[in-house]
Order: structure tokens, then sequence, then C-alpha cells
């Protein structure tokens, strides 16, 4: 982390507890503007309580949190400010099931942006193409397959045009012929330029897309180093141990 990249996300010692078990330890990180991290590491290690942090659906006890500016120090105080700039993309698509595929994508700029709704409506046909998935306007979530919706969920994040989306898991409760399609968007929003921390067991994205590798155990961070350092030399038994199992 260099004092001259513009970062757009910077935790430091952040420590949380959910009741006495502390699961983020002293965990500091930084994320410039268009890189992308995946952060990887077993289950329980504290990824998802480390990006739930960053769009601030967790709090933390100790340690400070910037996100586009806004700091937060754990508290309830500014977290909207904070999710104005994060999109996030969860493991089980989280669509509104009684709204057509259009009205997901527009209904949060129209009411929480007040965005008129020709506008809205024309930013998200141009997302779905985006996403190829034009032919679905219409629909219903319960009428798309596991990596339609989840491409659907990738293209209503968009439509609020956050600095830095976060991805947990977006491709682990799918059916394997569809993981690819949804890592395809991924991959060409990375292209794009777009800043992102992604949450995968997709080690082929990480070697292709990431700029930094950073596996977590127990709450804390082990090791961060870019993915031709990490894939090839792991520094330490616990990710050598962990890349072992899931290869
Ligand atoms: P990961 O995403 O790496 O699997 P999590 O961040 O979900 O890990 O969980 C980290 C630890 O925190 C785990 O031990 C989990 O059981 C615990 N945990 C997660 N959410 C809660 C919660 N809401 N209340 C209590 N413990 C939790
Ligand atoms: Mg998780």
């Amino acid at each position: 982390m260099t004092a001259q990249k513009n970062l757009v996300v910077t935790m430091q010692a952040v420590n949380k507890w959910f009741g006495k078990h502390h699961v983020l330890r002293d965990v500091s990180l930084g994320l410039a503007s268009g890189e992308r991290i995946v952060l990887c590491g077993p289950s329980g290690s504290g990824k998802s309580t480390l990006i739930r942090c960053i769009n601030g659906l967790e709090g933390f006890q100790e340690g400070t949190l910037t996100v586009c500016g806004t700091t937060l120090n754990g508290t309830q105080e500014r977290l909207a400010e904070v999710r104005r700039h994060t999109g996030m993309v969860f493991q089980n698509f989280n669509l509104f099931p009684h709204l057509s595929i259009m009205d997901n994508l527009t209904l949060g700029a129209i009411y929480a942006r007040g965005e008129p709704e020709d506008a809205a409506t024309e930013r998200a046909k141009a997302l779905l193409e985006r996403v190829q998935l034009t032919s679905q306007t219409w629909k219903y979530p319960g009428q798309l397959s596991g990596g339609q919706r989840q491409r659907v969920a990738i293209a209503r994040a968009l439509m609020l045009e956050p600095e830095v989306m976060l991805f947990d898991e977006p491709t682990s409760a799918l059916d394997p012929e569809m993981v690819h399609e949804v890592l395809d968007v991924m991959e060409e929003l990375a292209q794009s330029g777009q800043s992102m921390i992604v949450v995968t067991h997709e080690m082929g994205f990480a070697r292709r897309v990431s700029d930094l590798v950073v596996f977590m155990d127990q709450g804390e961070i082990v090791e961060a180093a870019p993915p031709d350092t990490f894939f090839s030399a792991p520094a330490t038994d616990r990710a050598r141990g962990f890349l072992g199992q899931i290869s």
C-alpha cells in the first residue's frame, strides 16, 4: 500500500467480536481505485464479516474504516453515505421476487436516488444489455436460471454506480454450468476499471483478474500477495494447506 495511490477503501487495525468470539483480528487492508482484490480462506475465517463491514452491514468495535472518503468507526453513523459508494452481490441473489427484472433494477434508483423513471429505465436497459439479459427484461426472478439471476443482481448493484463492488461468493450457489457466465460478467467489469473485492474460491478467476490475493484464516489476514506469488509460492503453511484442499 503506497501513499500515492488513490485508496477507495482503507481498513486499519479493525477488530470485531460477536460476543466473545473474536472474528476480525487487527485487519488492515487498502483497495486502490481500479484495483481488484480476491479474498479467500477457509469457511468461518471472517471473509463475509469483513466485506459486510465495508458496506456497513456489520459494525465493529475497534479500528477505522474509510470508504471513498467517509470514515466509519463501527457505529451506525454515516452508514447511508458508505452504502451509496458500495454495491454488494451476495451468494443468494436477493432479488425482489414480485418485481420484474426491469423493476428490480430501477426501484432503488427511482426511490432512493429520486431519478426520473425514464432515465432509470434507459440505464437499466443498457446494463441488461451489458450482462446479456435484454430478452429477460419483463420476466420475474423465478422465471430465470440461477446464473441469469446473479447477472441481474450484478446489474442492479451497478445501477447505483458504486465506486466499489463487493462480491460475497457470487457463484457458490450456482450449478457448475452457470458459474462461468457470471465470472465472465465480473471479468468484463474488472476490465472496465471497476474497483472490486471478491470473496471466491474460483482460483482461476483470482489468477486472471485479481491484482492482489488476500488469504484469511481465523479472523486474520495471513497473506496478501499478487496472484502469481500467492499461487506459486504461498508463504505460510496455512495458505499451502488451504490451496491443497480447494484444488
Ligand atoms: P466466512 O465468510 O469466511 O465463512 P464469516 O465472516 O461468515 O466467515 O464468519 C466468521 C465467524 O463469525 C464464524 O465463526 C461465524 O460463525 C461467526 N459469525 C458470523 N456471523 C455471525 C453472527 N451474526 N453472530 C455470531 N457469530 C457470527
Ligand atoms: Mg462467507
